[in-house]
């Protein structure tokens, strides 16, 4: 009868269950358990053999010792939380037993082979898996075999162990320690090897439901994506239609979402074995030629030179045209993607012999950035973006995991050598065969579209180059975003309301920033150069900008980077896709806290006490009128030693200063010192001409006029109404 272990491990796991411990726990507590049995089982043996063959009664008392300990441990162990404690108190109390039995027999060598007893002492504790405890157990083991060896001289060997006696017990004990031990190990082993089965099974089911869940969630987008797609060819076609731009901008985006579904579909219908090789025999080296040359204007648009360096044109073998056209096209959009212009692009295909037969070399060569060589393993897997590249450049991840899975399809190979910051190599090899039937037209009929291929790419007019918006009675907001598609969007949405200024990444965003002082800034986070919060870091250290309110635009929903982002300083957290409406209104109550507090700041006030806690922009105009007390009396105290005590240039400082008070700092200065003369006019002992000198008017004349324009009254009337 074949023994089933995996229904008896199943049983003894249920006998054993214990919701307290930890899976490892319980794995543990089945081993030691299966341990204690199968030693148990020794025992009994021995208490037989002893008793009966041996005639050895007077130490068969020792197992049954051993006989109590087991019943009471087997008692506890399905009752108490710490079955390890269990074992390794048993275990030791055995050590002990055993200890004192061999001091009956005589010590070590006419031990009855009871010495390996202590070694199934140990090896249960090792099972319970108390290292502590183990080490006491393997301890006092050793512990009792040097008592023994020390005392062996005074110890007498009764008579009834004989040599032969002694020698057969010893084996007997020998072989029963090795058959448990061996019985342990295979048993574990086997465990191991149904462990690692199911959890590699758990994770092929996993990766299963993922593609299925991919696939179904691509079919539910395909149909809506291609009405969508539909509707805005037929706006863009309509004539007279004022929104063709927008139209046509829908039918790119809608594209490029269509060409990701494909993907998707296509890389789950492989790996379910549901793609099939459509394959015509054909001229491989023209075909390749063909499909090359519909990327030379994609190539020139973007400045990069695509060459055509050797086609051998005589290689005739089966082949599917649109999915090599696919694999292709992947490979050649990667390669003018990821090449900066002036850059080249070399295609070359030729015959080689290889172990496995006659193939078709196909190379792509291109003068790109290159992929550092701990991202090369794994750039063939799905969603996979080269971290450096991938804010970059606009991409899924997906294009090289379908061109990998459809190279397999067609039995070849694709491999890719690259040096960072000098450029890639992608080869392909497809195995030669001539099975298929021949095709007229080398296959160029089968192909569907490579204009689909180029979606990703058409030259949109950026949102940068095509900004002109000068309106300098709007707020003037800073947008700060990599992805230009978000831009353009961003300025779609705001170019009514703001004056705006556009930068592609936080270092560019920080020099606008300071270069013009803007009311309102709005800016992406994952940005490259320097990111989001890097930049407000900058911003909110710079006396020059950090009055200035921000927003945080990012795909980072999650708390933390929330809560970083707010802690630097950011005023408000949009977490993409965000709501228009939100983004508007929250832009429109920074600017009307903006104004409620320039109504505030914009009247010079004399600030009595200089320790007054002050939020950023109090800060500022404290340190300013501060500046202004100091020099209060200095005539010639203007502008320009403002400009240079906060090491601003003026049209900074007029920037920063309209933002905080909606008014000038000429203007201000001056009402500072009037309003410092009006307190000086109201106290004792002070007469006009005193209070003019006082705050830096010398001429009196101009100080009575300026003081009434600014107060409705002359100088000498406050003066005399104090009390
Ligand atoms: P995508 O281009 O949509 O990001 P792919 O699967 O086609 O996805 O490529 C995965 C990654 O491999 C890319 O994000 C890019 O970082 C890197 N890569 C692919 N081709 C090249 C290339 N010719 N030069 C440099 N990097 C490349």
């Amino acid at each position: 009868m074949k023994l089933n272990t995996a229904i008896l491990l199943e049983k003894i796991d249920r006998h054993l269950a214990d919701a307290r411990l930890s899976p490892e726990e319980q794995l543990r507590k089945r081993w030691a358990w299966i341990w204690i049995l199968s030693t148990l089982l020794g025992v009994i043996a021995s208490i037989v053999y002893f008793l009966f063959f041996l005639n050895l009664w007077p130490i068969t008392w020792s197992g049954l010792g051993f006989l109590v300990g087991y019943i009471v441990a087997l008692i506890l162990y399905t009752r108490v939380r710490r079955f390890d404690l269990v074992i390794n108190i048993t275990f030791s109390f055995f050590t002990i037993i055993v200890f004192l039995a061999m001091l009956q027999t005589g010590g070590l060598s006419n031990s009855l082979g009871l010495v390996f007893v202590g070694i199934n002492c140990a090896m249960g504790s090792v099972l319970a898996g108390n290292l502590r405890w183990t080490i006491a157990m393997f301890v006092l083991y050793c512990s009792t075999i040097i008592a023994l060896g020390i005392a062996e001289p005074y110890l007498h060997t009764p008579d009834y162990i004989t040599a032969e006696v002694n020698t057969r017990a010893f084996v007997f004990l020998a072989v029963w320690i090795n058959a448990c031990i061996l019985f342990l190990v295979v048993l574990f082993m086997k465990d191991k090897s149904r462990y690692e089965k199911a959890e590699a099974e758990k994770l092929k089911k996993l990766d299963e439901a993922k593609t299925l869940l991919y696939t179904n969630v691509s079919h539910e987008f395909r149909t809506p994506l291609t009405i969508i797609n539909g509707i805005a060819e037929q706006m863009t076609e309509r004539p007279g239609n004022q929104n063709k731009n927008e139209a046509q901008k829908i039918k790119i985006q809608s594209n490029i979402l269509l060409r990701l579904i494909k993907q998707m579909l296509d890389i789950s219908k492989i790996q379910a074995k549901g793609i099939q090789l459509n394959e015509i025999h054909g001229n491989i080296g023209k075909y390749i030629q063909y499909i090359t040359s519909q990327f030379e204007s994609l190539a020139e648009t973007n400045r990069v030179e695509l060459k055509i360096q050797s086609i051998d044109e005589n290689i005739f073998t089966d082949y599917d045209p649109e999915k090599l056209m696919e694999v292709l096209a992947n490979l050649l959009s990667n390669a003018i993607k990821f090449t900066k212009p002036g850059g080249s692009i070399s295609v070359s295909v030729s015959e080689k012999r290889t172990d496995d037969g006659p193939c078709v070399l196909i190379l792509v060569t291109d003068t790109g950035c290159g992929i550092p060589e701990k991202e090369l393993p794994h750039i063939f897997d799905r969603f996979y973006r080269v971290r450096e590249n991938d804010s970059q450049t606009p991409g899924t991840g997906l294009g090289l995991a379908v061109t990998h899975e459809l190279v397999e399809l067609m039995k070849g190979k694709i491999t890719v050598s690259s040096d960072p910051g000098k450029g890639s190599i992608f080869t392909v090899s497809l195995p030669i065969k001539k099975t298929a039937s021949i095709a007229e037209d080398d296959g160029f009929s089968n192909i569907k579209s490579v204009d689909e291929q180029l979606v990703t790419f058409i030259h949109k007019e950026s949102a940068v180059e095509k900004l002109q918006n000068y309106q300098p009675d709007k707020p003037l907001l800073l947008i700060v975003e990599d992805n230009e598609d978000v831009l353009e969007y961003l300025v779609s949405v705001l170019e009514s309301n703001y004056q705006l200024e556009l930068a592609l990444n936080g270092k560019q965003g920080l020099e606008k920033a300071i270069s013009h002082i803007p009311d309102l800034i709005l800016t992406d986070v994952m940005m490259p150069e320097m990111d989001g919060f890097e930049m407000i870091d900058h911003l909110k250290s710079d006396i020059r900008t950090d009055h200035i309110p921000v927003i945080v635009l990012t795909a980072r929903g999650d708390f933390d980077s929330k809560i970083s982002g707010l802690e630097i300083g950011a005023d408000h957290y949009l977490v993409k896709p965000f709501n228009k409406q939100e983004l508007v209104l929250k832009l429109h109550n920074l600017l009307e806290i903006r104004r409620k507090m320039q109504l505030k700041l914009g009247v010079a006030q004399v600030v009595p006490d200089g320790k007054q806690e002050y939020r950023q922009e109090l800060k500022f105009m404290g340190k300013l009128n501060a500046l202004l007390e100091k020099n209060i009396e200095n005539e010639d105290f203007g502008v320009p030693d403002i400009c240079l005590a906060f090491n601003m240039s003026r049209p900074q400082l007029y920037r920063k200063f309209k933002a905080l008070t909606n008014t000038s700092v000429g203007k201000y200065v001056r009402s500072y010192r009037l309003q410092k003369a009006k307190q000086l006019l109201a106290s004792e002992g002070i007469n006009v001409t005193e209070a003019a000198f006082a705050t830096g008017f010398k001429n009196l004349s101009h100080f009575s006029a300026v003081f009434h324009e600014e107060f409705g009254c002359s100088p000498s009337e406050v003066n005399k109404n104090k009390t």
